[in-house]
């Protein structure tokens, strides 16, 4: 998932570049240089159809970004909080810290994104004409091409399916109209995985005619697509499981405490060894002061054992992310998914450590639940 680095940071959005664009950002220069621009005009040197090819693909990819700056920029006026924007080999994704509250907010921000593509398409479009009624041949070659893929990547968008941006407004529409969210959902990633088949279906027929390429491109969108249509299938089925329970519901209570000043080898010989857990709360006067993790026990040297505290190594309480007895399930497991944990202490208002809920305690929870269902 995190294959991404680091670009920028601007408005408080993480901007990252998936590995896989290198990969794009090469092929796609190269096909413009070697193929599409010395179709254009033969005069040209190689070094300048080379560098238009760069300085074409470059604005490509300032253009998907503008694109997802478009539905950060509105999800940000009303009030969603938007984490990062990566972009990966055909696009980008707009990491949104959670669900619009209003249908007419996830409608808007859905679609800023394509109406930003639109506005770039009509944009290099005029470079094109202008290019045109001058006669600079490098003009509607730019022009051109990235007139036509903003267009192209905007009526993509604009699929009704889910996940899409069309798909999401489709989404909003159906949850503007009927009030539920969970039913728009449904409804919309259906469509998606519906859309999803046409896409392989048509690939595969497109193959079967010879144009090899183009099928297997087609194709390879309408899997991308059925994979994100079917996990957002799942996750809504997940959530209909989780719905109404709260962390009480879950949580083991029969949690072993260990004191701050127990040295490692001793914690490791006498706690982790016999019982097998992988995580202790750390207690001192009754409160909860830190949490010791496996993972955080692996993080320190062996032959330091005898003389690392649990102290020296647990996660401090203010550093710890905790659940309330009455939080639900739901927001729960979003929580321990969108941070990476794998438990999360259950904390009741006089800061008294009541619990812990365990990713294993909610998919046994879980599990148990259905099998008695079927
Ligand atoms: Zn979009």
């Amino acid at each position: 998932m995190r294959n991404s680095i680091k670009l920028f940071r601007v408005l408080g959005i993480e901007v990252g570049l998936d590995y896989s664009w290198f990969l794009i950002f090469g092929l796609l220069t190269w096909t413009l240089a070697s193929q599409l621009f010395p179709k254009v005009d033969w005069r040209w040197s190689p070094a300048f159809t080379w560098t238009l090819a760069v300085v074409t693909s470059l604005l490509f990819f300032i253009s998907v970004l503008a694109h997802e700056f478009g539905h950060s920029a509105v999800a940000l006026l009303s009030g969603v909080p938007v984490r990062r924007i990566t972009l990966f080999f055909f696009g980008g994704i707009a990491e949104i810290a959670r669900e619009p509250r209003r249908a007419f907010d996830e409608f808007l921000i859905a679609a800023a994104g394509p109406l930003v593509s639109l506005i770039l398409a009509v944009g290099f479009g005029t470079l094109w004409l202008f290019g045109f009624l001058l006669g600079v041949r490098s003009l509607t070659a730019l022009g051109g091409w990235l007139g036509g893929i903003n267009l192209s990547l905007a009526l993509f968008n604009l699929i009704p399916g889910f996940p899409l941006d069309g798909g999401r407004m489709l989404r909003a529409l159906v949850w503007g109209l009927t009030g539920s969210f969970h039913r728009a959902t449904h409804i919309a990633a259906r469509l998606g995985q519906g859309i999803a088949y046409i896409f392989i279906f048509v690939g595969i027929l497109r193959a079967f005619q010879g144009n090899w390429t183009e099928g297997i491109w087609i194709a390879f969108i309408g899997w991308f697509l059925m994979n994100a249509a079917t996990q957002s299938v799942q996750q809504l089925a997940l959530r209909d499981l989780l719905r109404g329970f709260t962390a009480r519901d879950v949580m083991t209570t029969d949690c072993v405490s260990v004191p701050p000043q127990l040295t490692l080898d001793v914690l490791v010989d006498q706690m982790v060894m016999p019982t097998g857990r992988r995580c202790f709360p750390v207690i001192e006067d009754d409160h909860l002061v830190g949490l010791v993790t496996l993972h955080r026990i692996k993080g320190a040297r062996r032959d330091k054992w005898r003389e690392t505290h649990v102290r020296d190594i647990m996660i401090p309480r203010d550093e710890m992310i905790t659940a309330r007895p009455d939080e639900p399930l739901e927001a729960i497991f979003e929580r321990m998914t969108s941070d990476g944990v794998n438990q999360l202490p259950v904390v009741d208002e006089d800061g008294h450590m009541i619990g812990l809920v365990a990713r294993d305690n909610v998919i046994s929870f879980l599990r148990t639940r259905a099998e008695l269902a079927a």
